[in-house]
Order: structure tokens, then C-alpha cells, then sequence
């Protein structure tokens, strides 16, 4: 018996409901050597002021492309379809203008490596200046004084003597914290945090998570986390969802997701997980297969061709997201809404714990 509500729209029922950013079907198809090729197939998600998710799956998912697309940096030549509107306004229908004017004063990125982030050929104070001048008007000395509040702010050592420096002149855990003051330099209501750690040392990496998730609190911005990283999310993230194949294939709490998973993709993920105390020698579990080519979406599910569960039926469409719930038995149960899943055959399927 089906007992869940069909559902393609992700919200948070236990989140306050100030509604920050929204997004719905988005598709975004990319102009190659080949032609066109829908790379986002259907992405809808809610985020509420101050919460935190996550994006995770493997690299061609489609996550980073998700956080471009909101950004509007899409490579030139993309189509987006679909809506995304931040705090009631519509992104997808804005001119370079007037999506200039957003990014940095409403919304910010951090990218995975600030070396090619940064620009070499200006000193550190200037890049973060840039956007206070930009959007608040600031003078020169003005931005100054407050690009040397927001590094002391992200506690970079000796600060002061620091404003001077050019970006090869840092460490790169020290670059990170540079370019998270760019990102926060204007407070905007959504960072969105592409890898951020992923070009640093294991020590640093901590720090600088830490960092960001203590002024995403004190700022109650919106955090959009990307990561292959699921021990990361666990600790940044209060909601995780998972991709695959350009779309979203399973949402959940994160403590809820961390307790079980539905998708045989997120089960996959999840098994692949390098545990401890294994012997020498044992092969870690893998998901078989690749992720397919934005050229070459299968038939039907787009997970259809890596997954032990497919039936013929799999291949036939392309299954839509549904609310699930369960009781303490794993049983699918009427209920509230906090978990989402894209698969044809979540209800007969054992769920991983
Ligand atoms: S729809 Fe079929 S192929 Fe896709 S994840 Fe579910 S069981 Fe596997």
C-alpha cells in the first residue's frame, strides 16, 4: 500500500519558516563540442534564513553546477529553465547588471581553491574593499578600516601587517580565511561554500569549518554546503541532500540520514565510507560503474545502470521525488514530511542503517 505524499518540493517542516531561498525545477543544459546537454535535471529545494544544507555526490552530479546556477556564473551560452528566487526575487530572468548587484551584497561564494580565486596581482585588502565600495558606497579608507576588521574577524594571524600581502604571499589556509571575508564582507543573507576545505591540509581544515560555520551563526545566514565529505557534513549540516544524475535522489535530516538511507545511491555512498580499524589489504567498498554523461542519461532512473535493485520497470520513467516517512520499525508510515526520495521502489527496498 502506498502510504507517502508525491512530492518534487523539498522543505524543512521543523526549520522557522522564513523562507530564503527557493528553488524550482531548475534544468540547466550546457553548450558543448557535442550540442546541448541538460546537466540539472529538476532541481527543487526550499532553504529557510539560517538554516544549513548540504550537497553531497559524486563529482558530474550536478552539485556544483546547482551552486553556479543560483549564483548565475553559468558558463556562457547555458539555458536555465526553471526558477530560483532569494528572498522573493526572481534570479533566473536578471540581466549581468543587476545579478552583479546581487552577488556579494545578498549572496557569496567561497570557492575550493582561493589561489585561483584570489587575484595575484592585488593585495589582499584591495579584493576585499572591492565589494564594500561596490555595493555600500564605501571610500577607499573606509573600506580599508572594515577589510581589516573582517580579517581580524576571521581571526588571520598578525592581520594589520597582513593587509599588504598579495594572495601568493599566504598560506592556503590562510587565503581561505581572505576569501571568506570577501564572501561576508557585505552580509549577505546566503554563502554557499563549493569544497572550501578540499585544497587544504587536514589541520587546517577544521579551522577553517569551524570558522565558517561560527559567522554563518552569528550572521544567521543561509549555509549551502558542497562536500564529498559525509563525516563534514554530519558536523556542518543540519538537513543533507544527496545527487545524482543532475537531480536530487534523497533528502533527509541530517541525523535522520545518518540513521538510514533509502536511495540505493545514498546506501552506495554511504558503504563506500573508508572505516576504521579495517585490515591491511581489504578492498573498501565501491559503487560499481560511473556516472553517466550528460550526454548519455539512461532511460528512466539515471541510476538505473549502477544500481543491484533495477527492474525492467526502472528503465520506463524517470521516477519523481516522494515524501517518506517511517516509524521506529522502518516501516513507511503517513506522517510529516522530512525525508525525500527519487526511486521507483523505495518501499520494498531494506534500508541501510
Ligand atoms: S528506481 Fe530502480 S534503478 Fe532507480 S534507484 Fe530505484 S530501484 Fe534503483
Amino acid at each position: 500500500m502506498k502510504d507517502f505524499k508525491s512530492s518534487s518540493w523539498i522543505q524543512d517542516p521543523i526549520q522557522p519558516k522564513e523562507l530564503l531561498l527557493s528553488v524550482k525545477d531548475l534544468r540547466v543544459s550546457l553548450q558543448t563540442s557535442r550540442g546541448q546537454a541538460e546537466a540539472l535535471r529538476g532541481v527543487s529545494f526550499d532553504m529557510q534564513r539560517g538554516e544549513t544544507l548540504g550537497l553531497i555526490g559524486e563529482s558530474g552530479c550536478g552539485k556544483s553546477l546547482t551552486a553556479l546556477a543560483i549564483m548565475g556564473l553559468l558558463p556562457e551560452r547555458s539555458k536555465v529553465m526553471g526558477s530560483v528566487q532569494l528572498n522573493g526575487i526572481e534570479l533566473t530572468q536578471m540581466n549581468d547588471a543587476a545579478l552583479c548587484k546581487m552577488r556579494g551584497a545578498r549572496m557569496a561564494m567561497i570557492f575550493q581553491e582561493p589561489m585561483t580565486a584570489l587575484n595575484p596581482l592585488h593585495p589582499i585588502w584591495k579584493q576585499i574593499a572591492e565589494p564594500l565600495q561596490l555595493h555600500q558606497g564605501m571610500s577607499v579608507q573606509a573600506a580599508k578600516a572594515r577589510a581589516l576588521e573582517l580579517l581580524e574577524r576571521v581571526q588571520l594571524p598578525q592581520a594589520r601587517k597582513r593587509l599588504d600581502a598579495y594572495p601568493h604571499q599566504l598560506s592556503g589556509g590562510q587565503r581561505q580565511r581572505v576569501m571568506i571575508s570577501i564572501a561576508l564582507a557585505c552580509k549577505p543573507d546566503i554563502l554557499i561554500a563549493d569544497e572550501p576545505t578540499t585544497a587544504l591540509d587536514v589541520t587546517v581544515q577544521k579551522e577553517v569549518l569551524t570558522l565558517i560555520h561560527q559567522l554563518v551563526t552569528e550572521d544567521g545566514m543561509g549555509l549551502l554546503l558542497i562536500s564529498h565529505d559525509l563525516g563534514l557534513m554530519r558536523d556542518q549540516v543540519k538537513r543533507v541532500m544527496v545527487m545524482y544524475g543532475g537531480s536530487v535522489v534523497e533528502s533527509a535530516p541530517t541525523e535522520d540520514l545518518f540513521q538510514m538511507r533509502v536511495h540505493p545511491y545514498t546506501q552506495g555512498l554511504f558503504a563506500a565510507r573508508p572505516k576504521l580499524g579495517l585490515k591491511r589489504g581489504t578492498r573498501l567498498q565501491t559503487i560499481p560503474g560511473q556516472v553517466p554523461e550528460i550526454f548519455n542519461w539512461p532511460t528512466g532512473c539515471a541510476f538505473s545502470e549502477r544500481c543491484s535493485f533495477t527492474e525492467k520497470s526502472c528503465t520506463d520513467s524517470f521516477p519523481q521525488l516522494e515524501s517518506v516517512g517511517f516509524n521506529a520499525q522502518q516501516q513507511p508510515v503517513s506522517s510529516q514530511p522530512k525525508r525525500w526520495v527519487r526511486c521507483l521502489k523505495w518501499q520494498k527496498l531494506e534500508m541501510s542503517s
